[in-house]
């Protein structure tokens, strides 16, 4: 943070942490605070007048949406955690009206990394559209999870393998807003030119029942859409109303791909990205797997 600082002529920094990594916060204070013991934050940097930079720790409540930039920067002014309108885009008109960047952590340590070893050493990884490595959350239906640095171009099955999951049935590129790939494509791979990723992958075993992940998914972006825009408050209803008739047997070949439409239409027209991926992982499950959503039996009790 402090390099981007300095190239861009920030004064003042904030990370931005979830109340659900509380257990943080300690941390990163005593390395803040060493840091400014050192000369390397604060007043006049490595003793150049005119590079003074600090950082704070802000709590954010724990809202997927703040996730989005303009939303994490009204939560970061006190304010409800919503997407503002763009433009103005925040590199104009940021917090409080600053112009702001606002960038992940893997960013941050990668151009840090960069600078230290070159970008030679930063090229020797990756393919031509995706250079260097990329950091994976795996969780789900796998013996090894935890997190894994991996070259971008890594295909999905050589993922499984390193995580031992080779007998998996499908996995979630992307979290709740990417795309469930089935089994079949598991030689595609990771990265621009194909499956591009913040880099959480769910893994799901053999048995999984797809329309449960689906019904799952749908019911967090029920939950974490802010509403201000109707595709996505009233869309991602929708869907889990069509989740429900599958489950019961009610729904037509004809209605699922309304659906499909309708998880379309969502994508051009939501506000925010949220709204704009609230449909992804229905979408690519209906298409995947329709003979196993189609045509059940609803369970009696
Ligand atoms: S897309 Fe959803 S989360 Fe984004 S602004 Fe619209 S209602 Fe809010």
């Amino acid at each position: 943070m402090t390099i981007a600082a300095r190239a861009i002529g920030a004064g003042q920094g904030y990370i931005y942490l979830r109340i659900e990594y509380l257990y943080l916060k300690e941390t990163l204070t005593e390395a803040i605070t060493r840091r400014r013991e050192s000369g390397l934050l604060g007043e006049s940097i490595l003793g150049k007048e005119d590079f003074s930079f600090d950082i704070d720790i802000r709590m954010g409540a724990g809202s997927y949406v703040c996730g989005e930039e303009t939303a994490l920067i009204q939560s970061l002014e006190g304010e409800r955690g919503e997407p503002r309108n763009r433009p103005p885009f925040p590199v104009d008109t940021g917090f409080f009206g600053h112009p702001t960047i606002v960038n992940n952590v893997e960013t941050f340590l990668d151009a840090a990394l960069i600078i230290a070893r070159g970008p030679e050493w930063f090229l020797e990884h990756g393919t031509d559209t995706s250079k260097g490595t990329k950091l994976f959350s795996i969780s789900g239906d796998c013996e090894r999870p935890g997190i894994y640095e991996l070259p971008y171009g890594t295909s999905i099955h050589d993922l499984l393998k390193e995580v031992g999951a080779e007998d998996a049935k499908a996995v979630q590129i992307g979290g709740a807003a990417g795309r469930c790939v089935a089994r079949e494509r598991f030689d595609r791979s990771l990265g621009f030119e194909d499956l591009s990723t913040g880099g959480s992958i769910i893994v799901f075993g053999p048995e999984t029942d797809m329309l449960a992940v689906a019904r799952n998914f749908s019911d967090f972006f029920i939950e974490e859409s802010c509403g201000q825009c109707t595709p996505c408050r009233i869309g991602n209803v929708k869907i889990r109303e069509g989740i429900t008739l599958l489950e019961e047997g009610r729904c037509s070949s004809a209605y699922l791909e309304e659906l499909i439409k309708l998880g379309d239409t969502m994508r051009l027209v939501s506000k925010c990205g949220l709204g704009q991926t609230g449909g992804n992982a229905f979408r690519t499950i209906a298409k995947a797997f329709t003979d196993e959503i189609l045509g059940r039996v609803p369970k009696s009790d």
